[in-house]
């Protein structure tokens, strides 16, 4: 169910009004302009803290001339920082409020709105809640406590902890890890918020080359000069594979150049579309010792395929997998989603079947986002479409394929290992990392725990520098779209390099000719 309502007045603190979007974004409340048609002629939400001690908000609905006064009220838990208390609370009340009063429907999350919500657990369990006298981890009072806390449905709780307790041993805050991102795809998918640059002339892929070997190359001066290690290295994007030939084995030998070394754990490289593997891309794979390739299928149905913008069949998923199983011992990931236009239960569970069929190691379900930005948003936002028109699945059958996910790759003895969020998912769930044990990720781990450095380089690369005696965790980014990221390299290479020197103290001196002492940034 969804509420369309005129008007929205949302008083009290100004800091207050993204979790109050929040909440109303994820209980489907939209705002219409003023005069339009509406379920509700208004709504008025106001919060004030009451001592540091409590939050009281209170809600005004105006429904065919009569208004309704609503009122909640919540206590802070002292055992966390009173700025996120207030916020949590803001959104406690004003869900609790909406659901009892206006008949929304719960959410599987609740009010757990963040990207990483198996940060909260790993952070409760570093300060000691959850843990017994005897040292045990008290898995029901974490699991009471998020239910209580975010309002969430059992079961997300009880998959929530699993995957936060089986990424601590893998964890590692010593080591660093390196992003790099290639920008080009073959085609641009429905569904793609990513501004992926179809691939380009030659010409183009070489200027990116160049400024891509400049960014590596400044990159490995900061892991000498930092005396990092480096544990995971990932190639992702776009689709890296989408590259010809000859600069695919340019840009890995280049990476293994620059980043490789016998300590490396693990070599991922995303070869999304599988009509742009060929022999000599696995070969060139297999020579720069990668160890782990990701496939992504996203369905196996052919009409879904072309809806979607794929411009690859079923069969080349097929013909892929075998070819990259044949060719080496590494671990294939497979990506799937849920949600996808068109596509109904039966549907995902035929996808499924042919998917466990080819024995992936990994397998991450993903659920469908409008993301803003993607051709699906645009036509969606244009008055002549509606979700109609795209077919998409209700929220409870994307929430029934995930369940049927949940299942069956339990039964094939998969076990969840990573998890996040994003806004306006299908059936307000989570995407999910399944792997059979052993074949974790740990890319994926360390990006989600946000306790390693990350060291991003490519367009629309993140470097990601976390500072645990502030508590903070610093970013730079790179810029998405493939001008700006060539016209704009020296800044971040710059921002990243000033970044990395006032958290992290240099331990090596460069030798005077290379490139970056040089120029002294
Ligand atoms: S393959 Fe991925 S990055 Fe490329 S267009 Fe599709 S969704 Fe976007």
């Amino acid at each position: 169910m969804s509420i369309k309502v005129n008007k929205i007045n949302i008083l009290g603190e100004s800091s207050l009004s993204k979790p109050v979007k929040d909440v109303l974004r994820s209980l489907g409340i939209e705002t219409v302009n003023n005069g339009a048609e509406a379920d509700l002629d208004g709504l008025e939400i106001f919060s004030e803290l009451i001592g540091k001690k409590k939050v009281i908000t209170r809600l005004k609905v105006v429904l065919e001339g009569n208004e309704y006064f609503f009122r909640n009220s919540s206590f802070v838990r002292l055992d966390e920082r009173l700025g996120s208390e207030v916020n949590r609370l803001v959104k406690r009340n004003l869900y609790c409020l909406l659901v009892d009063n206006l008949e929304l429907e719960c959410v599987p999350y609740g009010i757990l709105h963040g990207v990483r919500p198996t940060k909260i657990i790993q952070r409760w369990l570093k300060e000691g809640f959850g843990i017994t006298s005897q040292g045990v981890i008290d898995r029901d009072r974490i699991s009471r406590r998020i239910v209580s806390d975010f309002l969430t449905d059992r079961d997300k709780a009880e998959l929530l902890m699993e995957v936060a307790l089986r990424q601590l041993p893998i964890i590692n805050s010593k080591k660093i890890s390196v992003y790099v991102g290639i920008p080009f795809c073959k085609t641009r998918c429905l569904y793609c918020s990513f501004p992926s640059n179809v691939l380009p002339a030659e010409e183009i892929i070489a200027e990116f080359m160049t400024a891509l070997a400049r960014d590596i190359e400044s990159a490995a001066n900061s892991i000498k000069r930092h005396g990092f290690e480096v544990q995971t290295i990932y190639v992702g994007g776009g689709t890296p594979s989408a590259l010809p030939d000859n600069f695919f084995a340019e840009m890995l030998e280049l990476v293994h150049k620059n980043f490789y070394s016998e300590g490396v754990e693990e070599f991922t490289v995303e070869c999304g579309r599988p009509d742009t593997i060929t022999a000599q891309k696995i070969d060139t794979m297999k020579q720069f010792n990668v160890t782990r390739v990701s496939v992504n299928p996203q369905t196996m149905h052919q009409e879904t395929l072309d809806l979607i913008g794929r411009k690859h069949t079923v069969e080349d998923v097929t013909r892929a997998f075998n070819d990259l199983r044949a060719a080496g011992d590494w671990l294939i990931n497979m990506d799937l989603i849920i949600g996808l236009p068109g596509e109904r239960l039966g549907d995902f569970k035929e996808t499924l079947e042919k998917i466990l069929e080819l024995k992936p190691d990994d397998v991450t379900i993903h659920s469908l986002a409008i993301k803003r930005g993607s051709k699906l948003q645009t036509r969606l936002a244009d008055e002549l479409n509606s979700l109609e028109d795209f077919d998409l699945p209700s929220d409870a059958e994307v929430r029934s394929m995930a369940e049927h996910a949940n299942k069956v790759l339990r039964g094939e003895k998969f076990v969840p290992y990573y998890l996040y969020r994003q806004a306006y998912m299908s059936g307000q769930i989570e995407n999910v990392g399944w792997c059979r044990r052993g074949a974790e990720g740990i890319y994926n781990i360390q990006i989600m725990s946000e306790r390693q450095i990350i060291l991003g380089v490519g367009a629309a690369a993140s470097t990601k520098i976390p500072e645990p005696a502030a508590k903070r965790i610093w970013s730079v980014f790179n810029a998405k779209d493939l001008n700006t990221y060539l016209r704009d390299l020296e800044r971040y290479i710059a921002r990243r390099e000033k970044l990395l020197k006032t958290i992290c103290p240099p331990v090596v001196k460069l030798e005077k000719n290379s490139t970056t002492a040089k120029e002294g940034d």
